[in-house]
């Protein structure tokens, strides 16, 4: 089969196209412009013309994908803004959502002969509701939306939490999704999954030439964790929960390959942490690392915000990678390019 992948050039979707390649997918990637293409030429060369590049320069606009989209048998949507430093909301809303749309309205309009199935890399950030107490333990399941990110958005605007204009871009966006697929029921040839995952880390093979150009997630944890840059309180009591980044990809081809996968909402997170458990474990590995805090005490720390993976595990027969695995491919990738110390 043939599979349209958004965005191809981040974090999380190089690894997609990796492991569709490696399950034996054709693929065509979408970037916004032409400078992104030598770099994903090279990387999947051995590939052949199983994998092309084509570019949408702008997601957000109407049939943006009405080309991409012609011959594929199935969708994965990667392309979204992820960071933390937007003015207004719609920096991020805005290219969350309308890009969502028009993947979805391109398929219905220029591949309902083809696409079967459509996958959206939404977030756990669609799910959790921020407590601001970390000291509360709370463990997250497909049922839970985050509602306050979005009225965080809707009241306060620039005024909200840098966390709350992604958190509820990635909501809208999901929800955006949920409600085109029920409203063309019956018409559209394809079903909609949805994939949540959590902070997401390991090795990384996008074009990324210093730390400061990494993605969102793995910039924050080579501050935290090869830097050194958390006081001994936030790291402690500050985290989330985490997937490696391969697990997550390994995901996204089992969403296309499980028929029951289809109209489902599913977690993909392998457990909680805390950011000293990473630190922790990068300097059991590599002893030249900060050790952090070494009051903390794994077996009596809260973890504030834990997701329930069942369903990925039933749904999608997904095994998931450990924190060390995780750790030593990431620690080998910043040694690798000489950003250790
Ligand atoms: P990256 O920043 O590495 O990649 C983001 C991708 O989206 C790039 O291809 C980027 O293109 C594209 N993009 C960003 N903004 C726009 C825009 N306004 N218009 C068009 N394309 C845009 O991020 P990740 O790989 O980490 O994220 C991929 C997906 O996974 C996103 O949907 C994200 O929300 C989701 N996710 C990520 C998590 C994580 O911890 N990393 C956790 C949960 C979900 P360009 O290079 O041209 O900017």
């Amino acid at each position: 089969g043939k599979v349209l992948v958004s965005g191809c050039n981040g974090f999380v979707a190089v690894w997609v196209v990796k492991q569709l390649l490696e399950d034996g997918y054709t693929v065509r990637g979408t970037v916004r412009k032409d400078s992104a293409i030598p770099y994903l030429k090279d990387l999947f060369k051995s590939y052949g013309d199983r994998f092309e590049v084509v570019i949408v320069p702008d997601i957000t606009k109407d049939g943006a994908f009405d080309d991409a989209v012609k011959g594929v048998d199935a969708i994965e949507h990667l392309a979204s803004p992820f960071h933390m430093h937007a003015d207004d909301p719609q920096e991020l809303i805005g290219p969350a959502v309308a890009g969502t749309l028009s993947v979805l309205r391109s398929a219905l309009a220029h591949g309902n002969a083809t696409v079967r199935r459509v996958v959206i890399t939404s977030s756990c950030a669609a799910v959790l509701t921020e407590d601001p107490d970390l000291s509360k333990a709370r463990t997250y399941a497909e049922g839970d939306w985050n509602e306050l990110a979005i009225d965080d958005c809707a009241q306060n605007r620039r005024g909200a939490d840098q966390a709350s204009k992604y958190h509820a871009s990635k909501a809208l966006a999901e929800r955006a999704a949920w409600e085109f697929a029920a409203s063309h029921r019956g018409e559209a040839m394809f079903d909609v999954v949805a994939l949540n995952p959590p902070y997401v880390y390991g090795p990384w093979m996008h074009d990324v030439k210093n730390a400061e150009q990494l993605n969102t997630s793995m910039f924050a944890f080579w501050d935290a964790v090869i830097k050194g840059n958390k006081s001994m309180e936030e790291l402690a009591t500050e985290g989330q929960s985490w997937v490696d980044v391969r697990d997550l990809a390994h995901a996204h081809a089992l969403a296309l390959q499980r028929p029951e996968a289809g109209g489902e909402r599913i977690i993909v997170s392998s457990g909680p942490w805390n950011w000293q458990d990473f630190v922790n474990t990068a300097h059991a590995l590599e002893p030249s690392l900060p050790a952090g805090n070494t009051a903390y005490d794994p077996k009596t720390a809260v973890y504030h915000t834990s997701f329930d993976n069942s369903k990925s595990r039933r749904v999608l027969g997904i095994e998931y990678r450990t924190m060390e695995e995780c750790t030593r491919d990431s620690l080998a990738q910043f040694k690798a390019k000489g950003w250790m110390w």
